[in-house]
């Protein structure tokens, strides 16, 4: 059978499947758990993923099919329900778990019935991720792990993390990492919240002090946490930037709605919306190109050029509506710190304008995508790393 007969096929029974779906949980009165837990085991959570473990081993680009129907049909969305697990822990899970990993974690992660957060920024080392210094020293079957992680959205709800950790300092720095599930409510967590400008506080500073993690809760081999990272790191990417929203929605359809309410009729302004609805726009139908062209689980480079066209447009589309509010931008309501169980959803345009600014930092900062399409996609010389050879034991830092 060839590719795109097999592919028909496989469509075929997609669609078959939720039409099961939906005829037996009605979405509108089946609890959110059940309707995403029979979604899970028929195959449909992520269609690319093994049968068994949410998915059909088909084709990535199914999902929007499926994602569409349910949407149509008022299904919960998991990816809202627990966005760091649903987007970058599942993808690295399904990749370098074990399978007693993978049977145990996917279908409650899922569900939204545990929560899961991303461990891998740390006070020294944000864009050079691989630097970092949190460590895992081994004891018997176990490790034991110390060290501070930083800006860890969900943490203080998530239930389990994945950690990445430095095993071995004499290794060059991306050669001595290693990748773990943590138990968030082990002994020796802390979580502690970070204020964010909006006043919410979505993300925390995590310590671990003298954590112990079980060997079998390792991701992939001893010193191949760099590797187990990259999955994430191109899945988070996609997960961020990646969304194929109807036509006109989103962002721009709050700048659309309020220049329209405010009966504006000024050409500059129009022009400049016009500009930001026709980014809006190209980003939409490239992301839905990337989508389609996607044959494997795991995205490629393409993926930051999604997340750096989101994150530049969000901000520019976000800049534009406060300067249509004028001074009614200001009007925040109050300033309340809201320990939100939610990331990324803003109550009003204002907070939306504030929130958006982290856009250009969260799974990447705008110049670290520009170097990665430079380098991974236009093939330019790549950025000068003196600390690559050196073992992370020798290399300077302050
Ligand atoms: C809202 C939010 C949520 C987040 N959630 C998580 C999470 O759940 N888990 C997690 O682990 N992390 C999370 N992060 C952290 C995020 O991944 C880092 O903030 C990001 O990678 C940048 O690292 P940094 O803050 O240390 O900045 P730095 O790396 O110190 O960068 C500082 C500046 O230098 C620039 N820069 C750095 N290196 C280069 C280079 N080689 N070339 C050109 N410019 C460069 C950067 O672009 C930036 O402008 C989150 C961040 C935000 C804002």
């Amino acid at each position: 059978m060839s590719l795109a007969e097999a592919e028909k096929t496989d469509e075929a029974r997609v669609v078959e499947l939720i039409d099961e779906l939906l005829s037996k949980h009605d979405p509108k009165s089946t609890d959110p758990v059940e309707f995403l837990g029979a979604q899970f085991d028929l195959g449909l959570a992520w269609v690319h993923f093994p049968e068994g473990h949410g998915g059909l081993g088909a084709s990535p680009k199914l999902q929007k099919i499926i994602n569409e129907r349910l949407a149509a049909a008022g299904a919960p969305a998991a990816y809202y329900r627990n966005p760091i697990g649903h987007g970058m822990s599942a993808p690295t899970i399904v990749v370098h778990g074990s399978e007693e990993q993978k049977k145990r974690y996917l279908r409650p992660l899922f569900t939204g019935e545990e929560i899961w957060c991303q461990l891998f920024s740390e006070p020294g080392a944000g864009s050079d991720v691989a630097g970092l210094s949190s460590r895992a020293v081994k004891d018997g079957d176990e490790w034991i792990i110390n060290g501070q992680k930083v800006w860890t959205t969900l943490a203080h709800v998530s239930r389990y993390g994945t950690l990445v950790v430095r095993t071995d300092p004499e290794q060059p720095k991306h050669k001595g990492l290693t990748h773990f599930v943590v138990d968030m409510h082990a002994p020796g967590v802390e979580v502690r919240p970070l204020r964010q400008m909006t006043g919410d506080a979505e993300f925390n500073e995590v310590y671990f002090t003298d954590v112990r993690i079980p060997d079998s809760e390792r991701l992939d081999a001893v010193g191949e946490g760099w590797r187990v990272a990259l999955t994430t790191l191109m899945n988070e990417r996609v997960s961020i930037g990646g969304s194929i929203p109807p036509k006109g929605s989103g962002p721009i359809s709050e700048a659309v709605k309020l220049w329209k309410s405010k009966g504006l009729t000024d050409k500059a302004r129009k022009d400049k919306l016009m500009k930001l609805w026709s980014d809006a726009e190209v980003n939409r139908l490239t992301n839905i190109r990337a989508g389609v062209a996607r044959r494997v689980g795991t995205p490629g480079p393409e993926g930051s050029v999604g997340k750096l066209a989101f994150a530049e447009t969000n901000k520019a589309i976000y800049e534009y509506v406060m300067e249509l509010l004028g001074a009614d931008g200001m009007l925040y309501g109050d300033y309340n710190m809201d320990r939100s169980a939610n990331a990324m959803e803003s109550r009003t345009v204002q907070q939306a304008f504030l929130r958006s600014r982290a856009n250009s930092i969260e799974g990447g900062t705008s110049e670290v995508m520009r170097n990665i399409l430079g380098e991974r996609v236009l093939g330019v010389p790549g950025d000068i790393r003196v600390d690559k050879d050196l073992p992370w034991s020798k290399v300077p830092r302050s």
